[in-house]
């Protein structure tokens, strides 16, 4: 469900017409729905709502601080991977208490800033991170609350670059060794082990690995219990899929009910951490149409948005739909939506149905809200686009575009060069 919609042939996002927006701020830009948003937040929410849960929005799929902000608004936290995110999160107002910390790299002063801000938990991948982390606690004075991540090796079905909890990916540590850890962690000094911790990828369409690895991890705390050590929050992470063509995820309903009946009798705070389940189907990216070509057999249509904006189809091979913005282009033809970057991988759609459209068009990218504008670069020294939310009848300019002066800033000619 989305607020993507056309009114008199036209693409709305809620009540406003996604050309006056594009006319007001110029293209290309990221549209993202309060509206879609905030109804992906709640189904998602208050699916779990019976349960002692915390929803910790994952902040790398979409971390502008006004959308944080809006789940910061609906009682949500946010889960965090490094402390440029923890900033963020704390500038869009979330309660320190409803963040976690995820990441297999996370740096000394990365630990202290969050020990400063007193987050809820660090989901701990290894046991250096461990040391590190008592170590800086203890030259605050402070202790850390700590959560182990478990890679529970379960085969999550999904694109290889976003399967996590294989034995053979970087994250967590793995479940045989983990019993060690958790005893040794328990005996040390500035820190408390309060729970356990799992995410074994993302755009998962069946529930079935997460209800796997949710076994696994129950089976696991039992363990962690006969050693007597006491849990009180169990992460889940996120990972939950959306639509992009023709994937059926489960609902959030579905999802949550699945690991409701397997967390029967566990007495922990859940912690979920979705993100793209939440923003993805929230947001789009609109570019204009700059040329069209036929080279030999091949038809291209060359718009003014490129893999630096969207990274997803050239890094993932990820399918995005491509809509008209007028829908009164009606037909359609077999192309390749390509950008202005200098590389043959720099393309949003590849052989696939698009508008029949002519220079000067725009474009709608669909299913962009996550993981669109923050995997966006300056690559080809472009300048980022800006972000813009819809709110009923008005639009707000959440980051404006950059400025050439923004491209260059903090660059500098050293003195034997003048
Ligand atoms: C990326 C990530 C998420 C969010 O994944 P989605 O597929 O966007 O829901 C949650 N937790 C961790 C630890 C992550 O790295």
């Amino acid at each position: 469900m989305h607020h993507f919609d056309y009114q008199n042939q036209q693409l709305h996002a809620e009540e406003v017409a996604v050309a006056a927006i594009a006319e007001a701020v110029g293209t290309p830009f990221y549209l993202y729905s309060t509206a879609t948003l905030t109804q992906h937040f709640k189904a998602f929410d208050n699916a779990f709502g019976d349960l002692p849960h915390v929803t910790c929005f994952a902040t790398k799929a979409c971390s502008n601080i006004a959308i944080l902000r809006l789940f910061a608004s609906l009682g949500g936290g946010a889960d965090i991977v490094s402390g440029g995110e923890l900033f963020r999160a704390l500038k869009a107002g979330i309660d320190p208490q409803r963040i976690v910390y995820s990441g297999v790299g996370k740096t000394e002063a990365e630990l202290a800033a969050a020990l400063k801000a007193g987050i809820l938990l660090f989901n701990v991948e290894s046991e250096q991170e461990l040391d590190a982390l008592a170590r800086v606690a203890a030259s605050l004075g402070v202790t850390a609350p700590v959560s182990f991540r478990i890679n529970p090796d379960v085969d999550p079905k999904t694109h290889a670059y976003i399967s996590t909890g294989l034995a053979k990916n970087k994250f967590g540590i793995a479940i045989d060794q983990a019993l060690a850890v958790y005893q040794r962690a328990a005996a040390m000094d500035n820190i408390e082990v309060k729970g356990v911790s799992c995410h074994i990828g993302s755009q998962l369409t069946q529930v079935g690995p997460f209800v796997e690895s949710l076994r696994k991890v129950k089976a696991f705390l039992a363990r962690l219990a006969e050693a007597g050590i006491a849990i009180s929050h169990l992460d889940l992470g996120g990972g939950l899929g959306i639509t992009y063509n023709a994937e059926a995820p489960p609902h959030p309903e579905a999802y949550a009910a699945a690991l409701k009946e397997e967390m029967a009798g566990l007495k922990c705070t859940l912690i979920l951490e979705p993100g793209r389940v939440i923003v993805g189907n929230a947001g789009i990216l609109v570019s204009r149409v700059l040329y069209t070509k036929t080279n030999v057999a091949k038809k291209f249509v060359i718009v003014d948005a490129g893999m630096n904006d969207l990274a997803r189809p050239s890094l993932y091979g990820a399918y995005h739909a491509i809509l008209p913005v007028n829908q009164q282009r009606q037909d359609k033809v077999v192309a390749d939506v390509v950008g202005p970057i200098c590389e043959t991988g720099d393309f949003l759609a590849r052989d696939a149905e698009v508008p029949a459209c002519e220079a000067g068009d725009l474009l709608a990218v669909m299913s962009a809200g996550a993981y669109g504008f923050t995997m966006s670069s300056n690559y080809n020294s472009r300048t980022k686009v800006p972000e813009v939310l819809v709110r009923g009848d008005a639009f707000h300019v959440i980051r404006q575009r950059e400025t050439l002066d923004d491209l260059v800033r903090g660059e500098t000619i050293p003195e034997f060069l003048r």
